[in-house]
């Protein structure tokens, strides 16, 4: 097992790193930026090492800067958490050549499924569902016209080296096509500085369904179930939950086989998620895979018992599927998540500054991951995730009033946040009825205007 391992990261999924450092007896080094010296990660990692100045560029997106902090704090091994330098197959690569252990998948495979056209049609050739599309890249919005043709409209344009959100645009028709496709060209571009673009059958208010896994690295791959996040922002995920209610135990089972055959075949270690878009007829179709712990992984813990992150670093040390879980998996109740966002409830600016009084909500069934405080301060320069409130009940009515019981418990004064958009949610009968699609939240916040 590792004696030292490097947390490239800030904010609540550090601290989650450290806790299974902690758990597993392995010593953490936490690295932060100039802004995030008072920051609990920091304090509660064995030891601590300054990268840089706030911006990103220059502090937690700096390889050679992570690197060295790595090599003063002579380290086994890297955890990347999510967002920054998780899906960097350079980085994955540098680590390699440094010898320290990256814990996620090799870089072969981060960069297979960092391009969302490849990874289709890798998804595609093992039997995984996939959308009528593009076969690869598209070359110009002639060919785009073309592809549209064949498909049918609507259709989405999307960025292949794509993520939250950036560079898609659905098409509704041909006139529309060639304005669009160059906005999502050059959203692409600035964003990924790549502006490779595919296409994709455009799904009307589908459901977002994924589906967790976790590999050896002995050929031995397990699916944990499905999450469903349709309640979404901008295709940004606000709220998660698991299991779906429409994601039946021969559905599970199904999807489950063929992608562990799917990823055994493709050479995938460690944690990863699958996402689909289900379509009014119950059908799952892949969309991409991230291939790193993602934020919402918490509510598959709630209800399988199995600790993620330190699966990945056992499995990363060269544990074997069998004595990472110990056992079947066995899925008990219903867990549901709410991002807690320093954010204006309903403009959705960002809300950075000093939070005043802080109470997170606790008691059985509810779990908060933060890493904010009373007297603390959010820095403009990162994501606007303060918390993630977790609520598990013995089913989805009893998560439900949890999580409602908890928001109503939950103070975070001097900056705004999402909680009180969330209260008004869970109380939402359509939500409350599981009658939910990724367009939830548009139709929600124009329903709450037409009432005044
Ligand atoms: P990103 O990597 O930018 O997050 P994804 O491919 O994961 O992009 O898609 C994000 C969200 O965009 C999905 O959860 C869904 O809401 C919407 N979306 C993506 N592809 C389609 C599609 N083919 N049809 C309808 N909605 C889609």
């Amino acid at each position: 097992m590792f004696k030292k391992i490097l947390v490239a990261n800030r904010g609540e999924i550090a601290l989650r790193v450290i806790c299974a450092c902690k758990e597993l007896g392995i010593r953490a080094v936490a690295i932060y930026s100039e802004a995030d010296r008072n920051s609990l990660h920091v304090r509660f990692a064995d030891e601590a090492i300054c990268i840089g100045p706030p911006q990103l560029a220059q502090s937690y997106l700096n390889i050679p800067a992570v690197i060295s902090a790595a090599e003063i704090a002579n380290v086994d091994a890297i955890h990347p958490g999510y967002g920054l330098l998780s899906e960097n197959a350079n980085f994955a690569e540098v680590c390699a050549a440094c010898h320290i252990k990256f814990i996620g998948p090799t870089p072969e495979v981060i960069r297979l499924m960092g391009e969302k056209e490849k990874a289709r049609a890798a998804m595609k050739q093992h039997g995984v569902p996939i959308l009528p599309g593009s076969d690869g890249v598209i070359a110009s919005d002639g060919e785009a016209l073309e592809w549209a043709r064949q498909v049918g409209f609507p259709v989405i344009i999307k960025a292949s080296a794509g993520g939250g959100g950036r560079g898609m645009r659905i098409v509704r028709n041909e006139e529309d096509l060639p304005g669009l496709y160059r906005q999502a060209q050059s959203e692409a571009s600035a964003a990924f500085g790549n502006g490779d673009l595919y296409m994709e059958k455009y799904v009307e208010r589908p459901r977002h369904i994924e589906f967790q896994v976790l590999a050896d690295e002995h050929g031995n791959v397990v699916s944990l179930g499905e999450r469903e996040c349709s309640i979404q922002r901008r295709h940004q995920k606000l709220i998660e939950e698991s299991p779906s209610v429409r994601v039946s135990p021969e559905l599970r089972q199904e999807i489950g086989g063929i992608l562990s055959k799917t990823l055994s075949a493709v050479g995938y270690h460690n944690a990863g998620t699958i996402e689909f878009l289900m379509d009014q007829d119950s059908r799952l179709h892949f969309i991409e895979m991230n291939t790193r712990i993602q934020v919402e992984h918490p509510v598959t813990e709630m209800v399988t018992d199995v600790d993620l992150v330190k699966s990945q670093i056992m499995i990363a040390a060269g544990a074997k599927m069998a004595d990472v879980l110990q056992g079947p998996i066995v899925h008990r109740g219903h867990a549901i998540e709410c991002r807690i966002n320093a954010e204006h409830p309903e403009k959705f600016t960002p809300s950075a500054g000093k939070i005043t009084t802080f109470h997170p909500p606790g008691g059985t069934g509810v779990r908060v991951d933060t890493a904010a405080y009373a007297e603390g301060t959010i820095p403009p320069y990162y994501d606007s995730l303060i918390a993630k409130l977790v609520a598990r009940g013995k089913d989805r009515n009893e998560a439900i009033s949890r999580m409602g019981r908890a928001l109503e418990m939950f103070i975070v004064e001097g900056i705004y946040t999402t909680i009180p958009l969330h209260r008004r949610i869970l109380a939402d009968a359509e939500f409350r009825a599981g009658n939910i699609d990724t367009g939830f939240i548009e139709r929600f916040l124009a329903k709450k205007e037409a009432v005044g």
